[in-house]
């Protein structure tokens, strides 16, 4: 038998908890119980964004979260700053485009970041601009953006900040209401350890303001039809209820963990990942390392597709290969949701076998005998 263990950057494994609250039979959901989970679930969700507003279950993946994001706030013609330094911060321009926006984009290489300093200096050279997106977690290249700060920079003007939360929260640390994010959106399939087909909206008052004034055309990602629904208790359209189902359990086991807890466990395995990877010789790519995802450099005589592939079929690994431009360049190992330490130095173990395969053989154990290391001291 071949063991399947899923460690993506999404999606990620679901436990066995979460995949038998699914196969409960389907409840209707104009019913008290329906609307009873509702609620439930919408209380468990404020605490993971930390904050006080509505956030909205929409069907679909990430994606149609950003583009209900993008299509309540903003109209055609009004200007944006993207902050782009990966695949996800260039969807939100392509989004954003293709809604007739204005975009201006805030480029980094790809595993770099974007100083709050810089954000703050293009604001100034736009004074008209009415929203900033951004990525809280850059999973094409495993980065984390310091959202925080651009919080502060967006804050002292009229813009929105945007931010895609997709592959951050409940593994990173993320306050909403805090730190001043207007609009956040995340999705089923990473850290809340369910499968893909939920986006997660939530919007702040100065943000909901704006859905009357937004003149962006939309139906089912209208959010004051969402808005409406959730304040007679129920969803605008049929909810997609087993993942609902899913989703109430996901939030009970993340909150009887802590989130606090989750964070810190969370960079622990990133640590010690990027430990291993480095004693395999390939170097983590990022400048800002995320903990919810390692990317590593491979080295060029080693085609990465061809790696992924490898571990997939002798050893039933699954890790995330390089996306666009960075296609067989770098492999992704996820920490969000569902996997702990043994989970990475399988991962380690795995691709240290995979490397001998290519003609890259290593000091046996090498990898693995770094995230020891970095366990053991906390680091
Ligand atoms: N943003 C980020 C940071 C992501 O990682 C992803 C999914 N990989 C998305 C957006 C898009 O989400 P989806 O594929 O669920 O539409």
């Amino acid at each position: 038998m071949k063991k399947l263990r899923l460690l993506t950057p999404g999606p990620t494994e679901v436990p066995p908890e979460v995949l038998a609250a699914m196969a409960a039979p389907i409840i209707h959901h104009r019913s008290a119980p329906a609307r009873e989970r509702f609620a439930r679930v919408q209380e468990m969700l404020r605490r993971l964004f930390f904050t006080r507003r509505p956030v909205h279950v929409l069907t679909g993946s990430g994606t149609a979260g950003m583009e209900a994001a993008v299509v309540n706030h903003f109209s055609p013609g009004e200007e944006v700053i993207v902050i782009q330094a990966g695949k996800f911060g260039r969807r939100w321009g392509e989004i954003a485009r293709a809604y007739g926006l204005t975009v201006q984009a805030l480029e980094a290489e790809w595993g770099e970041v974007v100083p709050a300093e810089q954000l703050a200096q293009v604001m100034a050279n736009h004074p008209r601009c009415r929203g900033v997106l951004a990525t809280h977690v850059e999973t094409s290249t495993g980065t984390l953006f310091d959202v925080r700060a651009f919080a502060e920079v967006v804050d002292r003007s009229e813009a929105l900040l945007v931010v895609d939360a997709v592959a951050s929260l409940g593994a990173v640390a993320f306050n909403m209401d805090d730190w001043g994010v207007d609009v956040a959106v995340s999705a089923s399939q990473k850290a809340l350890m369910l499968p893909p087909g939920l986006a997660l909206v939530c919007a702040s008052e100065r943000a909901e303001k704006r859905w009357e004034q937004a003149q962006s055309a939309r139906f089912y990602l209208d959010l004051r039809a969402s808005r409406r629904a959730m304040d007679g208790g129920g969803t605008a359209f049929t909810p997609a209820l087993s993942l609902w189902a899913g989703l109430e359990k996901a939030l009970e086991m993340i909150h009887a963990q802590g989130l606090e807890n989750i964070w810190r466990e969370t960079e622990r395995l990133a640590a010690a990942a990027r430990a291993g990877v480095s004693a395999l010789g390939l170097p983590p790519l990022s400048q800002s390392p995320a903990p919810s995802v390692t990317a590593a450099r491979l080295p060029d005589a080693v085609d990465g597709r061809r790696l992924v592939e490898l571990l997939q079929e002798r050893l039933g690994l699954y890790l995330g290969g390089g996306q666009d431009q960075l296609a067989g360049r770098i492999v992704r190992i996820s920490h969000m949701g569902a996997c702990d330490r043994l989970d990475v130095l399988a991962a380690l173990a795995a691709l240290e076998a995979g490397l001998a395969e290519l003609g890259r053989a290593v000091a046996p154990g090498a990898g693995v005998a770094a995230a020891v290391g970095a366990f053991a001291t906390g680091a």
